[in-house]
């Protein structure tokens, strides 16, 4: 059996693996910033693209970073993939490199996401547009005026919006535009955008991929020459994850699978317990039978996330006093990690 041919949890442990001739069952930690060569023609292969190899770690040349992309290549099942410093890394090189003809942001996004490109991606002449689930006409006009891409996460945070990827990825590309999908709230385990026809997946690896909460990432899935232009952005943004942080993210990616099936699983019950109780309104999880997205999630997805929305029957101070008395809850921003994190959004933009 090929390693590519094998399910997710064999691939989460072995694809990217380096054959280190000391016999470490791991990719080594390349902690250089540089790599030498037996001469300068050699060193010149390298450079002049003749010969693929280590060159400089900013690059992304470099052993470790290499076998981190291609075992995050193979979860989304992706031709290849670019690791970055951060999420946000990710998705500003894919704005920069695939956006230049507008961006189109389909639905709730991440804090930071919106703040790129509503307030950034605009200082350079890049045109975004905010487009609400239930406005699906306005992105046709969008996308005939000439917008090139979608953006759009699935389910959203915080009210788990579930979009049907397959259809809107049919109705970017009638327009000659590309859809982006920002993975992150899934996970490889519960969600395969590109085999439903997206061109491109990001990830913030913070979350569910790192898992521990101890390491700051982030991806990019799609078709190799697509990611060579946001390579070049990567290089000169200077945007690659160090090789201490790859090893510990390739080192996390090892246990994805049992890690996130837990996490569905606890979250399931935890949606059916307190959808029976009587001071909590409604439980948004795409779990739950009577969800609106259950439906379309059932059919996209292999399992319904660690997330889940609670609406309580009480006022902001009574909400805040039941936050605030949660035993395993951390009260900060994130998700995906073993502990258990609060419901919280972004925290907002630091202004000077
Ligand atoms: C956290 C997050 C990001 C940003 O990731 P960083 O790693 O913090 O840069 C982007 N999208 C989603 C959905 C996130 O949750």
């Amino acid at each position: 059996m090929k390693k590519d041919d094998a399910g997710l949890s064999t691939r989460c442990v072995h694809a990217g693996e380096l054959d280190d001739p000391n016999g470490s069952p791991h990719t080594p930690v390349y902690t250089t910033t540089t790599f030498k060569f037996p001469d300068t023609a050699a060193l010149l292969d390298v450079v002049e693209g003749r010969r693929e190899g280590s060159l400089y770690t900013r690059y992304g040349l470099n052993p470790t970073i290499r076998s981190l992309e291609a075992k995050l290549a193979s979860l989304e099942g992706a031709e290849a993939a670019l690791a970055f410093s951060s999420g946000m890394g990710a998705e500003a090189a894919l704005f920069l490199a695939h956006g230049r003809e507008g961006v189109i942001c389909l639905g709730d996004a991440y804090g930071g996401t919106l703040e790129l490109l509503a307030e950034q991606l605009p200082q350079l002449g890049i045109r975004t547009a905010f487009v609400l689930g239930g406005e699906l006409d306005r992105l046709d006009h969008l996308l005939a005026v000439g917008f090139g891409m979608v953006f759009l996460e699935t389910p959203t945070n915080p009210v788990l919006e579930v979009f049907d990827i397959a259809a809107l990825a049919e109705k970017a590309h009638a327009h000659g535009a590309r859809l982006a999908v920002d993975n992150t709230f899934a996970s490889p385990v519960n969600q395969q955008p590109l085999a439903l026809g997206a061109d491109f997946v990001v990830h913030s690896a913070t979350k569910y991929l790192g898992g521990h909460s101890d390491l700051t990432a982030g991806a990019l899935m799609g078709p190799q020459a697509l990611l060579e232009p946001v390579w070049g952005w990567r290089k000169n943004l200077g945007t690659m994850p160090a090789p201490e942080t790859c090893n510990l993210l390739a080192r996390s990616l090892r246990t994805l699978v049992v890690r996130v099936r837990q996490q569905n699983a606890s979250a399931q019950r935890i949606a059916e317990a307190m959808a029976g109780h009587p001071r909590v309104r409604r439980v948004l999880y795409p779990g739950l039978p009577d969800f609106p997205g259950h439906a379309l999630a059932a059919r996209q997805m292999s399992g319904f996330g660690g997330m889940l929305t609670l609406e309580l029957d009480a006022d902001t101070a009574a909400t805040t006093a039941v936050v605030d008395r949660l035993g395993l809850f951390a009260i900060a921003p994130s998700l995906g990690g073993v502990e258990t994190w609060s419901p919280s959004r972004s925290p907002p933009p630091i202004t000077a």
